[in-house]
């Protein structure tokens, strides 16, 4: 048995999801910076953050992938997804078309990921108010609409990251535990 074995009593892989330059690298960051190991991949462009949470008495390792830019290219391939549980969706508060995109990116998601996938929909930097583009009434409607849950973000003054996470980790326990 490896250190990880006798540490957690399961493994989520989670993936992150979404536009360019919507935060969610400072998302994972924000969210992992405590217990924190990065291994990056350059090879195949994926970056992974781990993080051990606590669930009743259960310690849940979750394995967060991140992207290297390919979603700049929509060259984000199958095996990213592959065998994740959940997934952070991000958009931009502050720019409408990160908006837009999320159809595309939950087509992915749904083709490509676990039919049981729990979804968080994040709009991010909510702490620009003053450029905001999509409403929080929108984000909720989509959400709703689409069966995800959602929360609007700040990586930069850490609003909800956190909450965002935990909601996403905890969902899946419910679900697969
Ligand atoms: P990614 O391409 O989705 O991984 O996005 P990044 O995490 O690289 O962030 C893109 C840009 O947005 C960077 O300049 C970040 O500093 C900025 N950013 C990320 N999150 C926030 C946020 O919550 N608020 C603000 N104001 N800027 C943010
Ligand atoms: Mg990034």
């Amino acid at each position: 048995a490896n250190s990880f074995d006798e540490e957690c009593d399961y493994l989520f892989k989670a993936v992150l999801i979404g536009d360019s330059a919507v935060g969610k690298s400072n998302l994972l960051s924000r969210f992992a910076k405590d217990e924190f190991c990065l291994d990056s991949k350059p090879t195949i462009g994926v970056e992974f953050a781990y993080r051990n949470i606590k669930v009743g008495d259960k310690v849940i390792k979750a394995q967060i992938w991140d992207t290297a830019g390919q979603e700049r290219f929509r060259a984000i391939t199958s095996s990213y997804y592959r065998g994740a549980l959940g997934a952070l969706l991000v958009y931009d508060i502050t720019r409408r078309s990160t908006f837009e995109s999320l159809k595309k990116w939950l087509k992915e998601l749904r083709h490509f990921g676990s039919s049981e996938m729990v979804i968080v929909l994040v709009g991010n930097k909510s702490d620009l108010i003053q450029f905001r583009e999509v409403n929080l009434d929108e984000g909720q409607s989509f959400a709703q609409l689409e069966d995800l849950f959602f929360m609007e973000t700040s990586a930069k003054e850490n609003l909800n990251v956190e909450d965002a996470f935990l909601k996403m980790v905890t969902s899946i326990y419910d679900i697969t535990c």
